[in-house]
């Protein structure tokens, strides 16, 4: 079973001794969305999703977590340690139980879907619940990894963009070029940092478009956000941790970081499902929310747009209970009329 390391090794910073821990990550699935063009007002064949809920625990963070935890294997590390809103915790999770490794995760209380919390819980990660959002969560996390002596396995470690960069790796591979567009949510923007790697080191400069939750948009307003609110959790964050890198890449990029709000993403979330078969979470409906609000404003973007979708809608399933179903009851056997 081969994973990104093995595609990309060459790319990345291992060698032959690099003790390789993997679940056959990567390699998601880039499809074309007809019905999310037609919707913005662009031709078949403008827009295309990487469906990054496709990997192993379902996010994209396996893209770094597998770079990561074989660098901390090779390195002599005991445990790994992280905040999370809940994916980064999965993805350590499962990636520390294969390698046979202790994972601590901070978790900010109340705020982390059931389907996160399920992976995280089985794959046996030792949880701190803390009474607090995700940025002080963090904040305790740095500090228990230090004195632990753990690797700390947020997108502050340059390993995780290092293999995220990947993601770019493959659109292209995909497309046999780069998009003209590149849509993304932004959360600590450790992953719009990563694809612009990934473009750049191929010598591609997609216009980078990255777009937060307009209760969680300390890069759009430009100051960090105290009490950051949205549904869209992944996303819930108030002071993102490459803050500094994602204005470098949107700026470099001739590009935008703009917001959307939760009426919004939750609609392009409910497009998503009904209209192209795709079940990702809300934060990861959030780039084709910005594409439907540009669209709105007649200022759809021409060429081609890679939307990445970032986690599996399964992941948070409490927030379906929203759309009420017509469900019609029947005794076995009996009579429907449909
Ligand atoms: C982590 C995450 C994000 C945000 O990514 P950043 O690198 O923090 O900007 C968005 N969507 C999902 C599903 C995530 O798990």
């Amino acid at each position: 079973m081969n994973g990104l390391i093995e595609r990309w090794k060459s790319r990345l910073p291992v060698t032959s001794r690099t003790p390789v821990v993997t679940l056959g990550e990567g390699g998601t699935p880039l499809v074309r969305a007809d019905r999310v063009a037609k919707a913005a007002g662009l031709p078949p064949g403008a827009v295309f999703l990487k469906l990054e809920g496709l990997n192993p625990t379902g996010s994209f963070k396996d893209r770094g977590m597998t770079l990561a935890v074989s660098k901390a294997v090779e390195a002599g590390a005991t445990g790994v340690l992280c905040a999370s809103t809940g994916n980064t915790s999965a993805s350590a999770a499962a990636y520390a139980a294969r390698a046979g490794l202790r994972c601590v995760v901070f978790l900010p209380k109340g705020k982390v879907a059931a389907g996160k919390l399920s992976q995280t819980v089985m794959h046996g990660a030792e949880i701190v619940e803390v009474d607090g959002n995700f940025d002080q969560a963090l904040a305790m996390a740095v500090q228990a990894a230090e004195r632990l002596g753990f690797t700390l396995v947020n997108s502050s470690n340059p390993l995780r963009i290092e293999g995220q960069k990947t993601g770019a790796f493959e659109v292209v591979e995909t497309l046999g070029r780069a998009p003209d567009h590149h849509f993304i949510p932004v959360g600590n923007a450790g992953n719009i940092t990563a694809y612009w790697k990934g473009y750049t080191e191929l010598g591609h400069r997609p216009r980078m478009c990255g777009w937060q939750a307009a209760g969680a948009a300390p890069i759009v307003l430009g100051r960090p956000v105290k009490n950051p609110k949205t549904i869209a959790t992944a996303i819930r964050i108030g002071r993102p941790v490459s803050w500094t890198a994602a204005l470098a890449a949107r700026d470099a990029s001739n590009g935008s970081i703009e917001s959307v709000t939760d009426a919004e993403i939750l609609a392009a979330y409910r497009f998503l499902a009904r209209e192209e078969g795709v079940f990702c979470e809300p934060s990861s409906a959030a780039p084709v929310a910005g594409l439907f609000k540009l669209a709105k404003a007649r200022k759809a973007p021409q060429g081609l747009t890679v939307c990445v979708l970032t986690g599996h809608g399964l992941k948070d399933p409490g927030i379906t209970a929203r759309f009420k179903p017509r469900i019609r009851r029947v005794k076995a056997g009996g009579r429907i009329v449909l």
